[in-house]
């Protein structure tokens, strides 16, 4: 007889849990609020094994070992930048790595979390696509960087974690199977607001309209990069198969949706897409939408030689933006002195942190 493969209690929306608790317990004659315990064990103290549920009997311990599996990315690597921001690389079960981003602030402790390990996007920006794709990640493993992030931040007096950003490796919304249940996870079982959760996507058009369709209020982030069709070609091949006018008519939906919050995110990178020129078609497609627009300074990766807009560009594109009545900020870089290896995840981050901190 082959074993059943243990269930996966971190991939599992919290009603599924109790469900599978409830029918573990049953079959065993144990008390109904065994399942309680566990929950709470799970979702409350984030228990990162069996072992420390020390509540239940050893017998019990020992037998929803067998029957479920819990298991936590490993601190491969951690670094803490001088201003404070975190940037850790886990190693995941099967040696696959991705990286996650704490970003404290006065008031706000930001959690920027990996979708997938790689990206298929190919975004010709960011380092993380041209590193290409390797595996997409299940809902746990999504889950665990916030568990073990939390962990992380607890211990060293970082405070709560009060917004998650899905910024960092990968694009969330080509992996939807593990996105939804992770997002319901955070937000039903871990109690993370949806209003303080943010998707970033570059315009997977099925997917913005399942976030839509969706009662709670997780906030979008669009990387937009530029309000020319033919220009973000270039920069995102996604275009070719969603393109801007199809992407804006998904946002619509969205912005009606109700509650929900849309923000721009543009990258600024120097003679490519930072015309004056762009500024006011950028401004009308915000206005469409009623998107806050964060403008961002390229961060330079190994495979290009791009070079970030000059600040006072920066600006003067910022004050049209605001002329046409468009909430806009201009972002700085965190973590400057950690983040050599990944050119995409600082810089984002940064710039949902003002983001939330303006809509909320
Ligand atoms: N795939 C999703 C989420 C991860 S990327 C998305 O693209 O939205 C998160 C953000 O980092 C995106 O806005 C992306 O455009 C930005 N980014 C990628 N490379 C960058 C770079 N070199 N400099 C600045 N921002 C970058
Ligand atoms: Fe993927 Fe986002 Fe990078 Fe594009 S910008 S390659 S979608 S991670």
């Amino acid at each position: 007889m082959t074993h059943p493969a243990p269930i996966d209690v971190l991939s599992l929306e919290p009603d599924q849990l109790r469900a599978r608790l409830d029918e573990h317990f049953a079959g065993r004659s144990q008390p109904s609020y065994r399942t309680g315990q566990v929950v709470k064990w799970v979702y409350e103290r984030l228990a990162s094994g069996w072992d420390e549920m020390t509540d239940l009997p050893a017998t019990e311990r020992e037998a929803l070992a067998s029957a479920f599996r819990l298991s936590e990315p490993t601190e491969e690597r951690v670094a803490v930048s001088k201003d404070g921001t975190v940037k850790h690389l886990w190693r995941l079960e099967d040696g696959a790595l991705v990286e996650s981003v704490l970003i404290p602030t006065r008031t706000r402790l930001t959690l920027c979390i990996s979708s997938q390990a790689g990206c298929a996007m190919g975004c010709t920006f960011c380092a993380t696509g041209w590193g290409g794709f390797e595996r997409q990640l299940t809902a746990g493993e999504i889950v665990s960087q916030y568990r073990a992030s939390r962990r992380w931040a607890e211990a060293h007096d970082l405070g709560a974690i009060t917004n998650i950003v899905y910024m960092g490796m990968g694009e969330p919304l080509a992996n939807r199977k593990a996105l939804h249940p992770s997002l319901t996870i955070l937000n039903r079982g871990y109690d993370v607001g949806a209003r303080r959760i943010t998707v970033s996507t570059v315009g997977v058009v099925p997917g913005i309209l399942e976030l839509a369709d969706r009662p709670e209020q997780f906030r979008l982030a669009l990387s937009l990069h530029s309000p020319d069709s033919e220009l973000r070609r270039e920069l995102i091949p996604l275009e070719k198969r969603h393109p801007l006018p199809e992407v804006l008519d998904a946002l619509e939906a969205f912005d009606q949706a109700g509650g929900k919050r849309i923000t721009f995110e543009y990258t600024m990178i120097r003679g490519v897409n930072d015309a004056l020129e762009l500024a006011p078609r950028l401004a009308d497609l915000a206005m469409r939408v009623n998107a806050f627009v964060n403008l961002i300074p390229f961060n330079p990766i190994p495979y290009r030689d791009w070079r970030p807009s000059d600040p006072v560009r920066i600006a003067a594109f910022a004050r049209i933006l605001e002329g046409r009545g468009v909430s806009v900020a201009v972002r700085g870089t965190r973590g400057r002195d950690i983040d050599a290896a990944c050119g995409q995840l600082r810089a984002h981050v940064a710039e949902q942190l003002g983001a939330a901190a303006k809509g909320s």
